[in-house]
């Protein structure tokens, strides 16, 4: 088992100005932040981040959303990371999702729903690569 995940702040959540709070609630649940960065990604950037999901239905727009503003990705450390962030984030509809976890708080609707996490160890290698260059990963502290 893997301990790093990739988390964003999308969009939604920089903008509503939840990141501070965001951020607050995924080190209080014992991660570590061992990369972050803001920023905007370009329609490329955000096509090959989100390739997986290219023949569903919502591609185009996922796309456009989280080209549409500033957002905060991170590389985040814990024993069993991937597993333990999707508990804290919830289900991908906030409705769903359960009291306490982030995108029951902070999450407006399916699409616009605050937090991305990997689901997988091997995307989140991956994720981590996209957004993230070796300098740019704290080594150790
Ligand atoms: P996740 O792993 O919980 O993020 O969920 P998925 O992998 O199923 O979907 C990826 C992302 O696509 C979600 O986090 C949403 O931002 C977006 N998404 C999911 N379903 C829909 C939808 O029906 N419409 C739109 N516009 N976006 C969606």
């Amino acid at each position: 088992m893997s301990k790093i995940t990739l988390a964003i702040v999308k969009p939604d959540a920089v903008k509503a100005g939840n990141t501070g709070a965001i951020i607050d609630h995924i080190i209080k649940a014992g991660f570590k932040v061992k990369a972050m960065k803001m920023v905007r990604m370009t329609k490329e950037s955000a096509m090959g981040f989100y390739e997986v999901h290219k023949e569903r239905p919502f591609y185009g727009e996922l796309v456009d959303f989280m080209c549409s503003g500033p957002c905060v990705p991170m590389m985040l450390e814990k024993e069993n990371a991937v597993a333990e962030y999707r508990k804290l984030i919830g289900a991908t509809d906030p409705a769903q999702a359960d009291e306490g976890t982030i995108r029951k708080l902070f999450a407006t609707s399916k699409a616009e729903n605050a937090v991305h996490g990997s689901d997988s160890d091997e995307n989140a290698k991956l994720e981590v690569a996209h957004f993230f260059s070796r300098g740019e990963i704290l080594s150790n502290g």
